[in-house]
């Protein structure tokens, strides 16, 4: 089995009923290996479920991600919004930590009006008090903040790259989609995708690659970046590259397939990375 698993955001749709254990027992009959458990609405899951989930998982060897609520801003000019967002991050954690998932990935903030080196400042003080509170909770999980779509908000990859670097622990979640949209469309051969794994190989170390949270799914942009995710049949994101890059720098971690056909899409990228992976 090849060290990169990939999967589905959320329960596959042709899952009956659609409960995360369900899904877990669907991706594993399809042939997936991983779930992103989406909790981008809310955190709707307690403590025994996702002990449940994580027996189940183990069970049937589909490794899990969270996705914690979109509603979060690191640098909200409201206090009480900053700390509310904060602590849903926290309960994405715990609750994730509780279900075996080994990593969580969030959006950190929006720019508003700020200089991005304020804003970089905010994050990184609300992120290093964020890993105090797991660990004293005695929470076991990564927060991998996601490469975002578009201009308004903050995470580049550079961004996410100096927060993993002043912060021991912490590692980008790479959305190659939004990479793409972000750059309209620039971000899109061989090389930019090598390149951006050389970065993250070179600041964080060559451990980074072994445990990468990653989201590849089709994108429309439009001169504000991100649109929306689309099938990979309508998309000219070139994932074909995306995965013959994960191939030569022998990534391993989470894949997740953010499309809205959830599964045929995940499918398509395990069926073309094994094709490249046995090449
Ligand atoms: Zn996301």
């Amino acid at each position: 089995m090849a060290g990169l698993r990939i999967g589905t955001a959320g329960v596959p749709a042709s899952t009956k009923p659609q409960t995360t254990p369900d899904g877990i027992v669907r991706l594993a009959e399809l042939g997936l290996e991983h779930m992103e458990i989406e909790f981008v609405r809310g955190v709707r899951m307690g403590e025994r479920t996702a002990r449940a989930v994580r027996k189940l998982a183990e069970e049937q060897r589909v490794s899990l991600t969270v996705h914690a609520p979109y509603y979060i801003n690191l640098n909200s000019k409201e206090p009480e919004k900053v700390e509310a967002s904060k602590q849903r991050i926290i309960q994405a954690a715990k609750i994730g930590a509780a279900a075996g998932a080994r990593s969580v990935t969030f959006h950190a903030a929006f720019y508003h009006d700020d200089d991005p080196e304020v804003v970089y400042e905010r994050v990184k003080q609300n992120m290093e008090e964020m890993l105090e509170e797991l660990e004293r909770a005695g929470v076991d999980i990564r927060l991998s903040p996601e490469t975002t779509g578009g201009p308004t908000q903050f995470g580049t990859l550079e961004e996410l790259i100096r927060l993993g670097q002043d912060l021991p622990g912490v590692y980008p979640c790479v959305d190659f989609a939004h990479l793409y949209a972000r750059s309209l469309g620039e971000f899109n051969s061989y090389q930019h995708f090598a390149g951006a794994l050389e970065q993250i190989r070179d600041s964080l170390g060559p451990e980074a690659l072994q445990a990468m949270h990653m989201h590849l799914s089709g994108i429309e942009y439009g001169p504000r970046g991100e649109k929306r995710h689309v099938p990979l049949e309508e998309t000219e994101l070139n994932y074909r590259a995306v995965l013959q890059a994960l191939v030569d720098y022998e990534v391993a971690g989470w894949l997740t397939c953010e499309s809205p056909i959830l599964e045929d899409d995940a499918l398509i990228l395990k069926g073309l990375y094994d094709e490249l992976h046995h090449r």
